[in-house]
């Protein structure tokens, strides 16, 4: 959202603090259940699919300054393991705590110059505009903290064979006795190669950088 743009009531993440009131110490705790926005995650990674369900629970707390909002994110996050590219799925538990600020006092609780005219500073401030407060970048924010960099189907994922491409996990004796067509055409000959040899050969697969694959 563009800034100065003003806070529409109808969206979903924009909370209200009228209730609330500017009473100094007023709480107010709320639960709403979301649709979760467009690229809500780490893209590429991990994330919450739009349109999802995710479970906004809300503490409001009114200070002088402005509202303290605190609260926790619930969704179930899909994206796929980074070592076998399996599909996943994980529950999501997102916490967050940030401040609104009456644009009316800076954080000295000084009567402040319109937002444009130090942008800069209050770059990083959010605001309660008309009693409103847009919780959609720190719902970003914490989603993205909360989720894997490095999501893994399970810890132990062993990945995929990178001869082939199996998945290892699903196969962990699955290798690969010949490495280059020569050796392919020599294991006729030789027929079965004894186990302490194989390492030997590895070498000569990058070498040769065939891309000739052989099952055992
Ligand atoms: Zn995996
Ligand atoms: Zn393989």
């Amino acid at each position: 959202m563009a800034p100065n743009a003003r806070l529409d009531h109808r969206n979903p993440l924009v909370f209200d603090t009228h209730e609330l009131g500017r009473r100094p110490g007023a709480l107010q705790r709320l639960t709403r259940e979301i649709d979760a926005p467009k690229d809500l995650g780490i893209q590429g990674v991990i994330g919450v699919p739009e349109g999802a369900p995710v479970e906004l629970e809300l503490r409001l707390e009114s200070v002088m300054e402005g509202v303290l909002v605190t609260g926790t994110a619930r969704a179930q996050a899909k994206g796929e393991c980074v070592r076998c590219l399996e599909p996943l799925e994980l529950a999501l538990e997102a916490d967050f705590q940030e401040m609104f600020s009456y644009p009316d006092a800076d954080d000295r609780g000084r009567v402040k110059a319109e937002p444009a005219d130090d942008a800069e500073e209050d770059e990083d401030r959010l605001f309660i505009e008309d009693g409103l407060f847009d919780l959609e970048p720190v719902l970003r924010d914490a989603v993205v903290l909360a989720l894997p960099m490095q999501p893994v189907c399970q810890d132990d994922c062993l990945g995929l064979c990178s001869e082939c491409g199996a998945r290892l996990t699903d196969d962990p004796d699955h290798h690969h006795d010949a490495v280059d067509i020569r050796w392919a055409a020599l294991q006729g000959l030789a027929g079965s190669l004894e186990d302490g040899e194989k390492d030997e050969m590895s070498g000569a697969d990058a070498e040769a950088g065939v891309d000739e694959k052989q099952e055992k």
